[in-house]
């Protein structure tokens, strides 16, 4: 780490006491102030000098300041206001380095505003975490997504949804979403008391990159196929894809047991009665 990307800054504690930024419940606000910890988060995509990243909720600019500091060029979008002086002081840090736009992550063009191939790396918000994942999971893919990577911060819960294996309750349709075409691992659990204030439970940073999706797989075919298996995870396939035209067909087409449940299918086995619901919708 060079000593010029470094700037002299105060230290994260004055800067949230010098604009009055208390943590909002709201707003999902649980703030990292633990320099090698950061660092330790922004070195997860690999390096970043050069690259274009995206930041969702810098806050008080913990992250932004560690992301900053790899040498990427960095697009961060903060809905809260007071956050915003605290903000343009790193504009200001790091000249030409960052852009921060204020306003809401779930109504902006991410893809826009960041760039083709920005690496998304993120503390997020808890309320709107899964909702941005999935926007990115599913939309823009032709047939890499936009984005290089994504590294997120999320309660350990939701983190263990998007990795799990067939065979277990965390399995489910954000498993699905989040495997048939990117590799999804855990790539550090955090402990709660990282966080201003501690949230009540543990989390992870998950690491997803892309990969070239299954050939004639369409995703609308996957999530119905993933809708209607875990809707009713606790019945028999036979059961709970009953009501999808052409699933049942598929199963026997492909010899999957239609006495198993969706919990024992796996990612592999749902895209391919995707591809054959597909195929017999052609
Ligand atoms: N990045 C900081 C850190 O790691 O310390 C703050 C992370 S905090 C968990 C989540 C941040 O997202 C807060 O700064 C919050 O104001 C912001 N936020 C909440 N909802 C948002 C939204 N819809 N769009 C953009 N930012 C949002």
């Amino acid at each position: 780490m060079t000593t010029e990307l470094r700037p002299s800054l105060p230290p994260l504690r004055d800067v949230i006491a010098a604009h009055g930024l208390q943590a909002s419940k709201a707003l999902g606000q649980n703030f990292l102030l633990d320099e090698q910890l950061l660092d330790r988060i922004a070195a997860i995509p690999g390096p970043l000098k050069g690259e274009r990243a995206f930041e969702v909720g810098p806050g008080p600019g913990g992250l932004t300041r560690a992301i900053l500091r790899t040498g990427a060029r960095l697009v961060a979008v903060e809905r809260d206001s007071r956050c915003l002086p605290a903000l343009a002081e790193l504009e200001t840090a790091f000249p030409g380095q960052l852009r921060v736009i204020p306003g809401d992550a779930m109504e902006i063009d991410a893809r826009a505003e960041a760039g083709d191939g920005a690496h998304v790396i993120a503390n997020l918000p808890y309320n709107v975490g899964t909702a941005l994942l999935v926007g990115w999971l599913s939309a823009g893919w032709s047939p890499l997504p936009w984005w290089s990577s994504l590294t997120l911060m999320f309660q350990m819960e939701v983190a263990e949804r998007i990795v799990a294996k067939p065979g277990g309750d965390h399995y489910g349709r954000l498993a699905v979403l989040g495997q048939w075409r990117s590799d999804a691992r855990i790539a550090m659990k955090v402990h709660r008391s990282a966080f201003t204030p501690p949230p009540k439970v543990m989390s992870a940073v998950v690491h997803i990159t892309p990969k070239p999706a299954p050939e004639g797989v369409q995703l609308k075919h996957l999530e119905r196929l993933t809708a209607a298996a875990f809707g009713q995870r606790r019945k028999m396939l036979r059961q709970s894809l009953k009501g999808l035209p052409g699933a049942l067909d598929a199963l026997e087409a492909l010899g999957i047991d239609p006495q198993r449940r969706a919990e024992t299918v796996s990612v592999e086995e749902f895209v391919a009665a995707a591809r054959h619901l597909g195929e017999a919708a052609a």
